[in-house]
């Protein structure tokens, strides 16, 4: 008997989902806790997601996580949303208050902690690449953490001024912000400390290059990647090579199904559990 479930949707588009990473995580955290819990992934057509909400409830799920293409489109069927998940306009974490369903945004959250391990974001001048799902829950949460500066640069203006305007106008966040085109390859600015590809350039190909002159890297810049299969990015073994303080995409999924993970059960799982889960489905 199955005490409580957590419902994963993603959207099958016409395609079969491509493996389920969180899922293997999540189970293994629930079976370390000793939580007769079940992660459910149900691949949900755009066309069905209020139907998969209603669903939700009429069965009592705990939460669940929402990925693209229903991260903005899931937030019309919940009752309320967390501050970071209000500013962003994203959810990708939901999780029940009673009979109301919340939703929060983690991925941000799981980026920030993971940086701390290495680098506290505060008063430092960050340059995040890429302006969509990821980088906008990234840019959200560095700003609400205090950082000094946040320069965007993306490939397409309309999306990087659509982030840019998000973090400008909001009277909760005031890190100054910049957009910089992305033509040639991006130098690194001599002020930024730490550097962040946000894009998802490098998923599934570990010798897809980000367009960036790597002679600007320097010992004590921190290169972080949101990009965990491969670990080890072309990006991230550049930046090693140059003698910076590299951050891979894993600890930010390790560290958002952690914050998960407490918000849906109130207990504070294993994350050395979910790290080894992860490189075990990834084959690392
Ligand atoms: P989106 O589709 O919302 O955004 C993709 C971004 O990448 C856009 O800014 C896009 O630029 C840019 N981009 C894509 N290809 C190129 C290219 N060839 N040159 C320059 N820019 C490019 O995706 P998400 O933000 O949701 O996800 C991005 C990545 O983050 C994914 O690979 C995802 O797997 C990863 N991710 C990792 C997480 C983790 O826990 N580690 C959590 C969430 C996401 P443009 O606007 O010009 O199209």
């Amino acid at each position: 008997m199955i005490s409580q479930s957590i419902a994963k949707l993603v959207s099958c588009m016409g395609q079969p989902v491509a493996g389920n990473p969180t899922g293997f995580m999540m189970e293994a955290a629930f079976a370390a806790a000793g939580l007769d819990w079940r992660y459910i992934t149900m691949e949900v057509p755009a066309e069905g997601l209020a139907d998969a909400v209603r669903g939700m409830r009429a069965m009592g799920f705990r939460g669940g996580n929402f990925t693209i293409p229903h991260k903005v489109a899931v937030i019309e069927h919940l009752d309320g949303l967390t501050e970071a998940a209000g500013l962003m306009g994203a959810v990708n974490c939901v999780y029940r208050d009673g009979q109301r369903l919340i939703g929060e945004n983690t991925d941000g959250k799981g980026f920030v902690q993971s940086l701390a391990e290495i680098a506290d974001p505060a008063n430092k001048s960050v340059t995040i690449l890429g302006a969509g799902g990821a980088a906008r829950a990234i840019a959200v949460e560095l700003a609400l953490a205090g950082a000094r500066r946040i320069d965007v640069v993306n490939r397409s203006h309309g999306r990087g001024k659509s982030l840019v305007e998000l973090l400008d106008n909001s009277s909760r966040l005031s890190s100054p912000v910049r957009l910089l085109p992305w033509a040639q390859d991006h130098r690194v600015a001599v002020e930024t400390e730490i550097l962040i590809n946000a894009t998802s350039i490098g998923l599934g190909d570990e010798a897809a290059r980000v367009p960036i002159d790597t002679t600007t890297f320097r010992p004590g810049l921190v290169v972080a990647d949101v990009i965990f299969n491969p670990a080890e990015t072309l990006l991230l073994k550049q930046a090693r090579d140059a003698g910076c303080t590299v951050l891979d995409g894993l600890g930010m999924l390790v560290n958002q199904g952690v914050i998960s993970f407490k918000t849906w059960t109130g207990i504070d799982p294993d994350p050395q559990v979910m790290r080894s889960a992860l490189e075990e489905y990834l084959g690392i």
